[in-house]
C-alpha cells in the first residue's frame, strides 16, 4: 500500500514513524515546514489543569499526555534517543490564593483518572529558594511531578529519521485520479492524511470543500545562557502568556503570544513579546542574563468552537485528516496521529471518533454554492 502523508508537524511525523514501522507499506512525508507550529511551541505537556469544560477535549488533552510514555518507550525500542522529552514537573502561580487551593483540589480529583500528574503539593517560597534560586514573585506555587516539557522540533527529526520513511520537503496538492486512488507531486497513492494544521482549508478547498480552521500566530523568545543551570527547574506557569520552560539544553523559553488577527505572518513583533518578557521577569529574574535570544513564530490551528477533530474526510474515502489542535497540540497531537494510522489500518481506535466530529469542519460545498462562489 502506498500511502502519503501531507504535513510534518507532530502529527503527520507521528503518522509517519508508525506507518512506516508497518510491513509492506511506502510511506511518503511531504513537508512545508514554513510556519509550521511545532517546530515554535513552548512545549508544555500539562493539561490536568485545564477548566476548559469541554470534556471531550479533556479526554483527548489527558490520554494525549500518558500516550507519550508508549511513544518513547516504541522510540527507545527502536534505538532512538528520547531526549524531547523530560518529565520536569510543573510550578503553577495564581495571583489569588483562593485559586491556587481550587486548583490543588481539581488536582487532587483528576489524579485518580490521571496517575502520571504523580506528586501533587502546595509549595512554599521559603521551601524552594535555596534549590531555585531565580525564582521570585510568590509566596506559594502548586508543584505536579508529572509534567513535561517537550522540544517538538527534536522529536519531529527523531520521528521523521525512520529509515523506511521517503521525506520530501516541498509544498503539495492533492488531486483525485479516475480510478479511486490521489495523484501527488506526480506519484499516485492509495491512502492520504492530510496533517497539514492551519493550511488544511488551502489543500481542501480546490476539491471543494469548506473548511474551519483559522490560522493563529504564537511568538515566544528563547534565552540561551553560557552555564546549563537550569536544567532542573519545573517548567513555570504564571497566569498569562508568560510561561517559562527551562530547557535541558542551556535555553531558557518564554511565551507565547495568541494572535487571531495576523493570518500566517511570521514576523517577529518586538512589542508583543517584550510585553511577555515583562510578564515572567518577576518570576524569573535571570533573564535578564541571558547570553543571547531568539525569536520562534508559529501557525496554531483553531476552529470556530476550538476543538479538535480527525477522521476521514466527508465524501472522500481513503484520505484521513486531523486538525485544530490550537495551543495543545504538542499534548493531543501523537495520540491524535496514532488514531489516524489506526483508521488507515482499519484497526479500534481508543478516541471516539464521534467525540471528534471531522463532518462538523469539512463540509463539500454544493455545486451551487462553488458555482455562487465563482
Ligand atoms: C508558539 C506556540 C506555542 C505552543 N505551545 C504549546 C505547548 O506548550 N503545549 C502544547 O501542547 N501545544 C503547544 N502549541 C500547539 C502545538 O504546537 C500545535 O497544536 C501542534 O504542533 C500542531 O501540530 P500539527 O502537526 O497539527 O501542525 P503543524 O505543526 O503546524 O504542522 C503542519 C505542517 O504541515 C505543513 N504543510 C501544510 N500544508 C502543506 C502542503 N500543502 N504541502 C506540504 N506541507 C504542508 C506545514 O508546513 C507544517 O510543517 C504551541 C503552538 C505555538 C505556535
Amino acid at each position: 500500500m502506498k500511502i502519503a502523508i501531507i504535513g510534518g508537524g507532530i502529527v503527520g511525523s507521528t503518522a509517519a514513524y508508525y506507518l512506516a514501522k508497518e510491513k509492506d507499506m511506502t510511506v511518503v512525508l511531504f513537508d512545508d515546514g514554513n510556519g509550521q507550529a511545532t517546530k515554535a511551541a513552548a512545549g508544555i505537556i500539562s493539561p490536568w489543569f485545564s477548566k476548559r469544560r469541554n470534556k471531550a477535549w479533556y479526554k483527548m488533552a489527558r490520554l494525549g499526555a500518558d500516550f507519550y510514555q508508549k511513544l518513547l518507550k516504541d522510540l527507545e525500542n527502536d534505538g532512538f534517543e528520547n531526549d524531547f522529552y523530560q518529565q520536569s514537573g510543573v510550578f503553577l502561580f495564581k495571583k489569588k490564593e483562593e485559586k491556587l487551593e481550587e486548583l490543588f483540589e481539581l488536582a487532587k480529583t483528576r489524579k485518580q483518572e490521571a496517575p502520571l500528574i504523580g506528586e501533587i503539593a502546595l509549595k512554599s517560597y521559603e521551601s524552594l529558594k535555596d534549590n531555585y534560586p531565580n525564582l521570585s514573585g510568590f509566596e506559594r506555587t502548586l508543584f505536579a511531578s508529572g509534567a513535561a516539557r517537550v522540544d517538538g522540533d527534536k522529536l519531529v527529526k527523531r520521528l521523521q529519521s525512520i529509515s523506511q520513511l521517503t521525506l520530501i520537503r516541498k509544498k503539495v496538492g492533492l488531486k483525485k485520479t479516475d480510478n479511486h486512488q490521489y495523484l501527488i507531486d506526480g506519484m499516485v497513492f492509495d491512502k492520504v492524511i492530510l496533517a497539514s494544521g492551519a493550511w488544511l482549508p488551502s489543500i481542501l478547498e480546490p476539491l471543494g470543500y469548506q473548511v474551519d480552521v483559522r490560522p493563529q500566530k504564537g511568538q515566544l523568545k528563547d534565552y540561551y545562557f553560557s552555564k546549563n543551570v537550569f536544567n532542573h527547574y519545573p517548567v513555570l506557569m504564571p497566569e498569562g502568556e508568560a510561561d517559562i520552560i527551562p530547557f535541558s539544553d542551556d535555553k531558557v523559553s518564554v511565551g507565547a503570544s495568541h494572535e487571531n488577527e495576523m493570518g500566517y505572518d511570521l514576523s517577529e513583533d518586538k512589542s508583543i513579546l517584550d510585553a511577555i518578557e515583562k510578564e515572567a521577569l518577576p518570576y524569573f529574574t535571570a533573564l535578564e542574563q541571558a547570553d543571547a535570544i531568539h525569536t520562534r513564530v508559529g501557525t496554531r490551528a483553531y476552529t470556530s468552537d476550538y476543538s479538535p477533530f480527525f477522521g476521514q474526510v466527508p465524501m472522500l474515502p481513503n484520505v484521513y485528516a486531523a486538525s485544530g489542535l490550537g495551543s495543545s497540540g504538542l499534548t493531543t497531537g501523537p495520540l491524535i496521529a496514532y488514531q489516524l494510522v489506526q483508521l488507515v489500518l482499519d484497526n479500534p481506535l481508543a478516541l471516539k471518533a464521534t467525540d471528534y466530529p471531522i463532518a462538523n469542519y469539512i463540509q463539500k460545498q454544493k455545486a451551487d454554492d462553488t458555482m455562487h462562489k465563482k
